[in-house]
């Protein structure tokens, strides 16, 4: 048995596993090992009951570049996207709800429900946001440049610069407002329905320990304006069979490139000898040896528990240990025997209504209230719940007539104040329940399994630090130049030949590959 490669990919989440494959794809010898029994991180598919496959993680899709999507021929591998139209349903306490596009005529007549000024507004504002995501969407797949390196780094912020000035004074301001401002104010300067503010401002917030007041949170509004599904940009579709189709089909690729793929093999330690990657040694003990090795673990994993601090400047050390991981993230996968049955629409079956995200969060003081909560160390109780059923469009997930329900759960911090989540998960899922319950009554009793999953739990499962769903916070100080840390976010670290290839590196969480296939670019180059 071999145990020499060019190199060695540590996690085979999505992100490393673009990497395998760019590497294989040029001809290089690789090995991918992931600690789990199952390959694809937080992008996977699971069978939790018998007939039930859940994306117990991740749950739609936009964001994977189109342009992997092609050069490693995913569709060929089984990846196929099924676009969400509307993409999402807001049923409200007074019997009223919203329903919102891609359809541009439905959505203008669904807004102009609550008002007909933000019905005229609304395309406005998406354009808006379309143009600053023109200029942000081409940098996911580009090296960030070191505004402290030297002239080259310094001629990329330059030409960063001169795009910037092309959006001109009034769309540039709004740019910086939105890369770094609070989602809120943005939201009420444009609109006047608290209805609309409510679901767009869900969008803002998911996956963040902040409220739509906090600065940072307008940048994840563009969002649902980048990506693409099947060629159409700001589509949200779910993955048929499940995301992990998508962690699937990229390692599908891989393999037929040569990559070699282990699970059940968990990395304890990073090899480093005269400040050079020598390879990785399982925690079993077994070597392997490579002169390049890529992580797509987080940063904490990846510098402080599979390194010596001996093997790392002190002060790139410090800079690691101060990423923010906090989280306030619930998920809660369920079965169910048939879909919620919403007051604000009934229907017999599927509807409509269960094609997209369902919101379930009134107003945004809502939010701002469910957040407090979780500031003082409390689970909120009154959570913001964002309900999906991809069965609604996927019939290969349940039985026949069942369903999955997937509730991604704000907020809920990882330390709770006087007790444990051990104690709690059960309460703060029954609390979920039972709000869903006034809007859907009949929904408890439509529960057949469930699994819950606070963050220390996805810590657990998915070796995420603190629970933080994209492998550390997508605050401003946190991205681009800054991910992980200043001076090293070319992908490459403190230790020749080891480089970070997932969530960690820019551009961050989300299933876009995009770190995945920007590390294998510089690993190509280093050679
Ligand atoms: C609950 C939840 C919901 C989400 N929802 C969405 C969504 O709907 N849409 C979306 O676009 N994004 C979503 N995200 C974010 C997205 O899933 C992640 O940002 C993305 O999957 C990260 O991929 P990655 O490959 O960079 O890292 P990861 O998926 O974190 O993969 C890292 C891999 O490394 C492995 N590993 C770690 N340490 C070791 C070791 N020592 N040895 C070997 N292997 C190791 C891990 O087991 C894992 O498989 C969600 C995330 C979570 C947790």
């Amino acid at each position: 048995m071999t145990t020499t490669y060019d190199a060695i990919i540590i996690g085979a989440g999505h992100n490393g596993l673009v990497t395998a494959a760019y590497l294989a794809k040029a001809g290089y010898k690789v090995l991918v090992l992931e600690r789990r029994d199952i390959i694809g991180g937080c992008c996977i598919t699971e069978e939790l009951w018998p007939g039930f496959k859940v994306s117990t993680a991740a749950y739609v899709n936009s964001l994977l570049r189109p342009e992997i999507i092609r050069d490693l021929e995913l569709k060929k591998y089984g990846f196929e996207m099924l676009p969400r139209s509307p993409s999402s349903f807001s049923p409200f306490p007074d019997g009223r709800y919203l329903m919102m596009g891609p359809d541009k005529d439905m959505t203008r007549k669904e807004i102009a429900k609550f008002s007909t000024k933000d019905a005229e507004n609304y395309p406005k504002y998406e354009d808006m946001l379309t143009k600053v995501a023109d200029f942000l969407e081409p940098l996911l797949t580009k090296t960030p440049p070191d505004p402290f390196g030297g002239l080259g780094s310094l001629w990329k912020l330059g030409g960063i610069g001169w795009k910037f000035r092309k959006l001109g004074r009034e769309v540039g301001s709004q740019a910086v407002e939105i890369l770094t401002g609070a989602a809120r104010p943005i939201l009420d300067r444009w609109f006047e329905s608290e209805e609309l503010k409510a679901t767009i401002a869900t969008d803002a917030v998911i996956g963040a320990f902040a409220p739509p007041s906090h600065p940072g949170t307008a940048y994840v509004l563009f969002h649902h304006v980048m990506g693409e599904c099947n060629g159409v940009r700001g589509v949200w579709g779910y993955v048929r069979g499940g995301m992990g189709m998508v962690s699937k089909s990229i390692a599908d690729a891989a393999k037929s490139h040569g990559a070699e793929i282990r699970t059940n093999a968990d990395v304890g330690k990073i090899l480093v000898k005269d400040g050079r990657v020598q390879g990785v040694a399982l925690k079993d003990g077994t070597e392997f040896h490579a002169r390049l090795v890529a992580s797509g673990a987080d940063a904490n994993v990846t510098f402080l528990k599979l390194m010596d601090a001996k093997d790392l400047p002190a002060d790139f050390v410090a800079a690691v240990k101060r990423i923010d991981y906090s989280s306030a993230t619930v998920k809660i996968n369920v079965a169910v025997d048939r879909p919620p049955n919403f007051k604000a629409l009934p229907s017999e079956g599927v509807g409509l209504q269960h094609h997209g995200t369902m919101h379930i969060c009134p107003d945004q003081d809502y939010i701002e209230r469910a957040y407090d909560d979780a500031k003082y160390g409390r689970w909120a109780r009154d959570p913001m719940l964002e309900c999906t059923m991809a069965t609604a469009l996927d019939n290969t997930l349940a039985p026949p007539g069942k369903h999955i329900l997937s509730m991604f759960v704000q907020y809920a911090p990882y330390h709770l104040k006087g007790t444990t989540w051990d104690a709690e998960k059960d309460k703060f899922a029954d609390r979920c329940f039972d709000i869903l319950e006034e809007y859907a009554p009949g929904f408890k009793s439509s529960v057949l399994h469930r699994m819950v999953i606070p963050p220390p739990d996805m810590e657990r499962l998915w070796g995420i630090t603190g629970g933080n769903i994209m492998q550390g916070s997508m605050s401003l100080s946190s991205m681009f130049s800054f991910r992980p840390v200043a001076g090293y976010a070319n992908y490459r670290t403190p230790v020749k030949g080891l480089y970070l290839c997932g969530a960690a590196s820019h551009p961050g969480g989300g299933v876009m590959g995009a770190c995945g296939l920007n590390a294998a670019r510089e690993m190509l180059k280093d050679g």
